[in-house]
């Protein structure tokens, strides 16, 4: 199994697991708080905590947009949880207000209660927009387009305007949702609410099973949240009144599974970056590295070089067209595979080798005693090609092969990468000449020019 699979499942059972532990100590740490002895700053920082984590989030979901647009759901999610900013603003100014004979404890605590009820409607109206349109490798429509964003003006404008005069700002209209009970000195919600928040909480979590089959990263991080959602409005069920514990442990869920959808979104990136660059430096036939990687590490070795000796080579298979004409280019391919692997298997771990044409191979050793040595480690490569590409062989070759190899061994004169393989493209030059599958080091005495082989890097 792919380590980068058990990551992300060990990731998202962590977090699953988290939730269901929390969910299970509250009904075991549940204690009577009085409601009036809440500590006001605690409360504040937490919140604060959570606008950051709201605020980070839509960022990281607007510039994921912004980079590949055909994401449009992606968009609709980053408005989910730009609409929590301003419920999290009032909940801090409601919070903020100083205790007056017009502001009880009751009231605060009612405006709190409303401002995350609709947070939470707002959050899960855009989360229902946004998997309405979620349709992936498919185009969504303008019209389409336009309706859904008019749609998500309705939980970004109208219902801050609502919620707020819900509240006690506008007594004419204001709405309870939590009322205080003398008896038992507590907070009680009004269950009407709860048991529609849960409703959509599950119904979401349904809908994102249905249309997403979490094949996505994104949205298996988008199922913990709703299911620590779902889990804190069962708490209040549970539980029967709201209390400072519950509060605590639903905003640590909240945060909890927050954190994990930055995660999952931060190792996105990082995961793309790596195989751009990835992308970059192989050779997507071979998985070896290309041309450019090869002349970029020869050039950094050639600045600190400290005059020690080394060899460069060019590995050129023998007559390699004939297997294209003959069997077709996935056999060529084969056999291009085959060889590559073959003289990675011969080298040692600090050499460098790359793909630097079509059928040619460049190596750079470093730590190379003498001419002979250099010469004895491009003969283990030619016989190990020759005799592992026999036929009915390991690799399942229709032919075996054969290559040329030219060899360069460095003097005291400093050359270029360029210059250096230019020198083995000569060597190279002189195997083919004098009937293939040979080895040939460079010697300044061949000095007949070869014909263009390649284009510089
Ligand atoms: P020589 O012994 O002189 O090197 O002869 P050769 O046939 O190996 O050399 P030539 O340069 O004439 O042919 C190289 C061939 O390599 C031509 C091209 O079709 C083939 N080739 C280059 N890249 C690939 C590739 O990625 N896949 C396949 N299947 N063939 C490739
Ligand atoms: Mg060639
Ligand atoms: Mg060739």
């Amino acid at each position: 199994m792919h380590p980068l699979f058990l990551s992300k499942n060990c990731l998202l059972s962590l977090c699953v697991s988290l939730i269901s532990l929390m969910a299970a100590s509250t009904l075991i740490i549940y204690d009577d708080i009085n409601i009036t002895i809440i500590p006001q700053s605690t409360y504040q920082i937490v919140i604060v905590a959570l606008f950051f984590i709201d605020a980070i989030a839509a960022i990281f979901m607007f510039t994921q947009y912004i980079c590949n647009k055909k994401h449009y759901d992606i968009l609709l999610l980053g408005f989910a949880f730009l609409s929590g900013l301003l419920y999290f603003a009032e909940t801090i100014a409601v919070i903020q207000k100083p205790l007056e004979t017009c502001t009880t404890i009751e009231s605060k605590s009612n405006d709190i209660a409303i401002f995350y009820l609709f947070r939470q409607l707002s959050f899960l109206f855009l989360l229902l927009l946004s998997l309405f349109i979620h349709t992936p490798g498919h185009k969504t429509n303008k019209n389409r387009k336009l309706l859904l964003l008019l749609l998500s003006l309705f939980p970004l404008l109208i219902f801050p305007i609502l919620s707020h005069n819900l509240s006690s700002y506008n007594p004419e209209m204001a709405i309870t949702i939590t009322y205080y009970h003398t008896g038992s000195k507590s907070q009680m919600w009004v269950m009407g609410y709860v048991y529609l928040l849960l409703a959509l909480w599950a119904l979401c979590l349904l809908l994102i099973i249905y249309r997403t089959k979490l094949h996505d990263d994104m949205w298996r991080s988008i199922t913990v949240l709703c299911l620590s959602g779902f889990c804190c409005n069962l708490l209040l069920i549970a539980l029967l009144r709201y209390d400072l514990s519950i509060w605590y442990i639903c905003r640590m869920l909240e945060a909890i599974s927050k954190m994990c959808i930055i995660t999952t979104l931060m190792y996105s990136i990082f995961h793309t970056l790596n195989n751009i660059s990835e992308k970059a430096f192989h050779d997507p036939l071979t998985a070896i590295y290309n041309r450019r990687f090869f002349f970029t590490e020869f050039d950094r070795f050639l600045q600190e070089w400290n005059f020690t000796p080394y060899c460069a080579m060019i590995v050129d298979i023998d007559r390699f067209k004939r297997i294209n004409d003959r069997y077709g280019h996935e056999v060529g391919d084969k056999t291009l595979i085959a060889v590559a692997r073959i003289i990675a298997d011969t080298l040692r771990n600090e050499d460098l080798f790359a793909r630097i044409g079509g059928e040619e191979f460049g190596i750079l050793s470093q730590n190379i005693n003498n001419r002979e040595m250099a010469k004895n480690i491009a003969e283990k490569i030619r016989i190990n090609i020759e005799r592992n590409t026999s036929i009915d062989g390991y690799y399942n070759l229709p032919e075996s092969m054969t290559v040329c190899i030219g060899v360069y061994f460095s003097t005291p004169i400093k050359h270029t990468s360029s210059e250096a393989m230019r020198l083995a493209d000569i060597a190279l030059y002189q195997a083919k000449n004098s009937g293939r599958n040979k080895v040939i080091v460079y010697e300044p005495s061949f000095d007949a020019p070869p014909p263009a082989r390649g284009e510089e890097h």
